[in-house]
């Protein structure tokens, strides 16, 4: 199972489909696709039925 999830880049406020590892949890660094400046992307998962919940910040 995977899931990909839309989200809307900080810097340039494309919306795109980011992809979310099955395994991923916490934090990571993606880059934009389209502008290529870094996110940081926190990913929760509900211990309940699994819902994600992900949130994307520029990176420091
Ligand atoms: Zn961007």
């Amino acid at each position: 199972m995977s899931d990909t999830v839309e989200v809307r880049c900080p810097y340039c406020y494309e919306a795109l489909e980011l992809w979310v590892d099955p395994e991923t949890r916490g934090g990571f660094v993606q880059d934009c696709d389209v502008c290529c400046r870094p996110w940081q992307v926190y990913v929760e998962r509900d211990p309940e039925d699994g819902t994600l919940h992900v949130s994307v910040q520029r990176a420091q």
